[in-house]
Order: structure tokens, then sequence, then C-alpha cells
């Protein structure tokens, strides 16, 4: 029985736990494509089947982890399934959820270089592997994982204001085009700047940045003496793929002596990939980079990661000297992630990410990011070649986007959004695929982000397929 005031099992229970709970993820790892990755639920399912009061006694633990399996797990969609292609997957590896239960396990303290130096070190030394992959400055560069691509967005503003603006910020204008993902705008709101301090830059039909409209509003600012001070550029939209011109942006910053920071949450990953470095090229020149792992990287939830060009803008902006972390400052060459970023107790978030490169080795994660750009390729040539379906926007960085539109059908626009927005609705219906729409030009159309390794092109064409299907019935209806 539980020794309960200490919250402890014995030993022979923490074994049967714990190899359960490794058994009901084995099993979950091998047998996940045959289940439905969509679930619905209502808040009155889910107060009827989970709301309780706090449970004064104790139960036996198997009744609880049986529980769980039972009615938690199943009741969340599965975002490393191979049919889920909306929003950003999150197909995740196993070694890395082991690294994450060990890291919890020992429940180390990733804050500061003398409660845990290999922690701190393990950081160091994987975010010098990105600085060299992103071609960053080596020695002088730098940057800390975050809990997810949000969290990195917000901690490069808050370096960028520091180096830029100091303490009186009121002028301060940013620029990102309508196509930059809502985290950018959630960080300069909670940074405290307002919304007259945002310009929202148009994007030409390729859904890149214009950059006649970024160098009038830049003009124009000026003109009216404003304080231009930062561009974000994305490196992958999440709408399409698409990177905005990299260089060029790069030449505009170093003009008008603005911070550059690339949203690359999305797309950064690509880099890994012969055809997304190209599309990528200009990636390097950011003062601050946002990449997230647990996107395209294939780490579990959750771990984002800032870099940054000099790795003292960082402590700039984040060190506070207290008194009661005195004795552990240590000197400055031992990092203390602390000094880096907004959190102090931070989880071992650098241990996955070093288990997953080191037991796969970089090559297989090459692979695995080339095979995604290409099975997205695959899959606009497919759907080019079929009389059913338009593509809207062409396959990039593993994103593509269409719609149902048989030819000869001559339906009207709004005809074609009603169409397409119900073909997603049967096939979330059907659970078989999670698969959204999204808006692009004012037309509604199905987006598929294909960066799951696991997933191949026949899966695709059986959801393909499976639309037709809803697709035709409802035609017919008509
Ligand atoms: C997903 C995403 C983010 C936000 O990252 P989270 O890890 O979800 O916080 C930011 N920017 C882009 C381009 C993204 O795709």
């Amino acid at each position: 029985m539980q020794q309960s005031h200490r919250l402890q099992l014995n030993k022979e229970e923490m074994k049967k736990y714990g190899y359960q709970i490794i058994d009901t993820i084995v099993e979950h790892f091998e047998n996940e494509h045959e289940k439905k990755p969509v679930t619905h639920a209502t808040r009155k399912e889910m107060d009827a089947l989970l709301d309780q009061e706090v449970p004064k006694n104790p139960s036996d633990f198997q009744d609880v982890l049986g529980f769980v399996v039972d009615n938690v797990l199943p009741n969340s969609n599965i975002f490393t399934h191979p049919k889920s292609y909306s929003f950003v997957p999150g197909p995740s590896n196993y070694v890395s959820v082991m690294a994450d239960t060990l890291a919890t396990g020992f429940n180390i303290f990733s804050g500061g270089w003398a409660a845990s130096p290999a922690a701190a070190e393990l950081e160091i030394v994987t975010m010098n592997w990105l600085l060299k992959l992103f071609k960053f400055p080596a020695k002088k560069g730098g940057g800390i994982f975050t809990s997810g691509g949000s969290m990195a967005n917000l901690t490069a503003l808050v370096t960028a204001r520091r180096q830029r603006c100091g303490d009186d910020f009121s002028k301060a204008i940013i620029y990102m085009s309508d196509q930059a993902h809502s985290s950018n705008i959630k960080a300069i709101r909670v940074l405290g700047f307002k919304k007259e301090q945002v310009r929202i830059i148009p994007t030409d039909l390729e859904f890149k940045m214009s950059i006649n409209k970024l160098k009038n509003a830049i003009s124009r600012d000026r003109l009216q003496g404003f304080q231009p001070f930062c561009i974000i550029a994305s490196a992958g939209t999440t709408n399409t793929g698409t990177v905005d011109p990299l260089h060029e942006i790069a030449m505009i910053c170093k003009e008008e002596k603005l911070w550059y920071h690339i949203d690359g949450a999305y797309g950064g990953a690509a880099i890994l990939s012969d055809k997304g470095s190209k599309l990528l090229k200009g990636i390097e020149k950011a003062d601050s980079l946002t990449i997230d792992p647990h996107k395209w990287l294939y780490q579990p939830y959750e771990m984002g990661c800032l870099l940054v060009r000099n790795h003292k803008w960082l402590s700039a902006a984040f060190s506070e000297k207290p008194e009661y972390l005195r004795d552990i400052e240590g000197n400055t060459s031992e990092i203390n992630f602390y000094d880096h970023g907004i959190q102090l107790t931070r989880r071992f978030r650098a241990l996955k990410f070093y288990m997953s490169l080191k037991t796969f080795g970089l090559d297989a994660f090459k692979k695995a990011v080339s095979y995604n750009i290409d099975l997205a390729d695959q899959v606009e040539a497919h759907l080019r070649k079929s009389p059913k379906w338009e593509v809207v926007s062409a396959a990039t960085l593993a994103v593509i986007n269409f719609r149902y539109n048989p030819i000869q059908t001559n339906l009207s626009e709004k005809e074609l959004d009603t169409l397409n927005q119900e073909i997603s609705k049967g096939v979330l219906q059907s659970r078989e695929a999670l698969l959204v729409t999204t808006v692009l030009q004012n037309q509604i159309v199905l987006r598929m982000c294909l960066i799951n390794p696991r997933t191949t092109l026949d899966d695709v064409k059986e959801t393909l397929t499976l639309c037709e299907k809803i697709g035709d019935g409802l035609l017919e209806k008509k």
C-alpha cells in the first residue's frame, strides 16, 4: 500500500505502475495508425465523465491508471497520427518521450549551472549544434530552449526591445506580414506595445511580405517621427509554408538599423533538407530566430527554441541578481539559463533533443524532413492530375492548400466555399482524418501539413478518396 504521507509507492508498485505506463505508450506508438485521430466531446460529456470533487481518500493506483487510459487518453486528438494533417502536427518520437520521462523522473532543475552542470552543458552543446545548422556565429551566438514557439517569439521581442529601445518604447514600430503567426501579436500585446505600434504589411499573390509596401511603411513612419525598430519575417508561414524574402528584408534591416527577427517556428527545421535550405537562404542574417523543435524536429511537447547572434543580448535582457541566487552565480562561461530567458525553474528540455539526435543521428532527421517535403510535392502532383481537385497554394515546405472543384460543375465561389467546408466537416465527423480548412485570399480551402515522417502517400490518397466521396455526395444532393 501507499505510504501515504510520504507520497510514495513501494518498489514493486512503482515498477508495476511504470511498466504498465510504458506498455500503454508502446501500444499507442505501435497501433495508433489503426485508431481514429479525431475525437469529439462536448463540455457536458466531459463533465459527465470527469468532473468530481477533490478525492479525500486514496484509490488503488491501478484503478486510477485504468480510468485514465480508458477515459482521458482516448478523448484527445492524436497529433502523432499519420492522418493528422491540420494545424502543425506533432509527430514526436519515442526516444524523446523516454528522455522526457527520465528528465521528469529525476526532476532535474535546468535553471542554473550549479544546480545541474550537465543539464546546462547539454543545453549549450545542443544549442551549438543548432547555431551551426543555421549558420549563426559559433562563439558569440547563443540561445535558449523554451516551452514553444510563442514563448520563443516573446523572448525575442523582449531581447530586441532591450537592445534597441531601452526604457522608452512609446514611438517604436514593429512590422510583420498579414501571414505572420498570431503569437507575435500576442507577444507584442503582452509587452505593452499599443496596437498602433504594429504595421501589418500586406502579402503578394504568393503570400510573401511585399517589400515595396514594407519600405513605404518604414519611410512614412520615419517622416511622422516614429521609431521603426523591428521587422518580423516568417520562415515558413503556418498557412502556406511561404518564406518571406529573407535576403531583401535583411538588407532593409541593415540600412534602416532595425532588429531582424525571423519566426521559423513552422519552417525553420526545413534547413535540414536541400530543398528547404535553398528556400531558407538568408535565415542566417537574423538577429534572432525562433524555431520549434516540438513541430518539425519531431520532439514531444513542449520544446521551442530561440537563437540569437549574440548571447550577451539575452543576459542583458533577462539577468537579475537577487541575493538568494548569489551563491550559485558561477563564472560567466557557466551559463545560468535563468539569466537568458523568462523562467527560473525550467525542465530539462535539452535532454530529449540530445538523446533523439544521438540515437537516430542527424542524417535520419535530414531524411525525414526531405521525405516530408517530397511527400507534399507528390500530393501536389497527384491533385493536379485529378479532374476533381484544384491546387490553391503549391506545396511549400510540406504544406499544401487545395480545394474540391470538379471540372464541369461550374460552381460559384460561394458554393465552392460551402462545399469544401462541408467536406472538412464530413471528414471530421468520420473521425478518419484530421483535416480542417483555412482561408486564403478569401477562399475556403483544405490544408495539409505533411510533417509526419510516418505519413505515406497512400494515407493521403485514402483521405482524398474519402473527401471525394463526401464531396460527390454533397453535389448529388444539390
Ligand atoms: C506554431 C507557430 C508558432 C507558435 O508556436 P507554439 O509552439 O505553438 O507556441 C509561432 N510561429 C509560427 C510560424 C508557428 O507555426
